[in-house]
């Protein structure tokens, strides 16, 4: 090699060197900057609304956090107050009382129709006509001194006056009839159709942004923890407040639970509580929770009723059927079994 093609060759070696050692400055500096960066911080907002406590639990870059979860809680009052049956001025007490065809909203025929899609589904185990029998339990009131054990007599009564197949929509004027004099009830799906609303505004407002939205046992993702993580949630011991039965990590979709330890009283050692057998008018027997993990709230939550009532009849076909239509479930029964379905291992390991 001549002396000259050295020198080059050296010169050509040096500016690789250089090259190499900045560049290993700068992918250090970045790693380091990467480390450092401070996790988002989330606002907590804690109110009452639904008939039950609610939780928001935000983190926006784009917007102020606090003023998102007003505006998300906003939303959740609102949509408790449209679909309040107890409120003679809500929407769903103006289709109750009517005893003709009614003009619906188009969130309001939606909304119908993807309860009467979770009754068919069910077999109508998920029941939104079940308004006069909760009525007459009193489940509907917030005030304990209103619950009683009705007589078999008037829950045979109370039971004539239900059933979904007497919601009539009709598609083309979008308007509903209620027969034979039922009144719905939206108590089984309507927190899960709030909490999807909330995602879909918080997504509208920034795309970006993460946390989740719990009511009364069920819970939105909103976006992973600090944009990345799984949330972990606690699937709560139904007979103990404070120790849990298993854990799921979720970093989108929803999870709800229905319990029977949510609303109940008790006569003579038997408790009652809120979510019925729609065949027999009795709150259903042989499950203390039923969980659903799926990719919408209202998913979840309407079959997390549907789970509890029949998941005293058929377990199995619960673990294994739900699955199909995009609930994955776990019951804990009055023996404190747990049944769980195949598909739910997913979220039952951190990722
Ligand atoms: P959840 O806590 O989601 O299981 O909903 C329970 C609420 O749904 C009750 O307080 C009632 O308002 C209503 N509900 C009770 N039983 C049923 C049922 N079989 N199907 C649909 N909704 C029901
Ligand atoms: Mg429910």
């Amino acid at each position: 090699m001549r002396a000259r093609d050295r020198e080059i060759l050296l010169k050509l070696n040096k500016e690789v060197l250089w090259l190499f050692v900045t560049g290993s400055v700068v992918v250090a500096t970045l790693v380091v900057l990467f480390l450092l960066r401070t996790p988002p911080s989330y606002y907590e907002y804690n109110g009452f609304t639904l008939g039950t406590y609610c939780r928001i639990y935000v983190s926006s870059e784009k917007i102020n956090s606090k003023s998102l979860a007003e505006m998300l809680f906003t939303e959740l009052d609102r949509i408790y107050k449209k679909y309040n049956a107890n409120d003679p001025e809500s929407v769903l007490s103006k289709i109750n009382v009517s005893q003709d065809w009614v003009d619906l909203d188009e969130e309001t025929f939606v909304l119908l129709d993807a309860a009467l899609k979770f009754s068919n589904m069910t077999e109508g185990a998920f029941d939104p006509t079940l308004g006069n029998l909760i009525h007459l339990w009193g489940f509907d009131r917030l005030d304990e001194q209103d619950v009683r054990v009705p007589d078999s007599s008037e829950i045979e009564v109370a039971l004539l006056h239900t059933g979904y197949k007497n919601i009539l929509l009709d598609r083309q004027k979008r308007r509903a009839k209620l027969l034979n004099g039922i009144h719905i009830d939206l108590g089984g799906i309507a927190k899960g159709y709030a909490l999807d609303r909330v995602y879909q505004i918080a997504k509208e407002v920034d795309p970006d942004c993460t946390g989740f939205v719990e009511a009364g046992g069920d819970i939105r993702i909103i976006g992973p923890k600090f944009g990345s993580r799984p949330w972990v949630i606690g699937i709560r011991d139904p007979d103990d407040t404070n120790e849990c039965v298993g854990y799921l990590y979720l970093d989108s979709g929803a999870v709800a639970t229905s319990g029977d330890y949510e609303r109940y009283f008790t006569v003579n050692g038997i408790r009652y509580h809120h979510i019925l057998d729609p065949q027999i008018g009795y709150p259903a027997r042989g499950i203390k929770s039923a969980t659903v993990v799926a990719s919408t709230a209202v998913t979840a939550d309407a079959l997390s009723t549907a789970a509890f009532v029949l998941g005293g009849k058929n377990w199995e076909y619960v673990v294994l059927d739900f699955p199909k239509s995009g609930g994955h479930v776990l019951l804990v029964d009055k023996d404190r079994n747990i049944r769980k379905s195949p598909s739910l291992s997913v979220y039952e390991a951190d990722r």
